[in-house]
């Protein structure tokens, strides 16, 4: 996609820290935090979201969450985090590429769904 942010982040036409990277994903630091400890994890190919993946991209999600789970010492993630998917308008997704925030580094708040009603 010409004009995704993270697609070019991912080909390095935009500067980020990138903390690791293979052939399916990276992670980055993600530019605005909202934990002491705040990532991005992104397939480096273009999904629009969840709604645009088919049974067949399973591998490299389960690919992509396994191996953040072998990194959590690295990522200074140690003592628990939080994973959010974002997904479309009313999930409050505003860049059009999945992603994980990877959230930790500090005791986080509980947000009670509750109060929705
Ligand atoms: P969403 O709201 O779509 O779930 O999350 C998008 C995230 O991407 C936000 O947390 C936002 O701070 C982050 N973000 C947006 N643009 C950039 C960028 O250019 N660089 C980095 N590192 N993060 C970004
Ligand atoms: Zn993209």
């Amino acid at each position: 996609m010409t004009n995704c942010i993270f697609c070019k982040i991912g080909k390095g036409l935009i500067p980020s820290t990138k903390v690791f990277e293979d052939e399916y994903f990276f992670i980055i630091e993600d530019i605005a935090p909202m934990a002491a400890v705040h990532y991005l994890a992104i397939p480096k190919r273009h999904y629009a979201g969840l709604s645009d993946m088919q049974a067949s991209d399973g591998d490299m999600l389960g690919h992509m969450f396994s191996t953040i789970g072998m990194l959590e010492k690295q990522l200074g993630v140690s003592g628990g985090y939080r994973l959010v998917i974002n997904q479309g308008d009313d999930g409050g997704q505003t860049v059009g590429h999945l992603h994980v925030h990877i959230m930790g580094g500090q005791k986080l708040p509980f947000h009670d769904l509750k109060e929705l009603r």
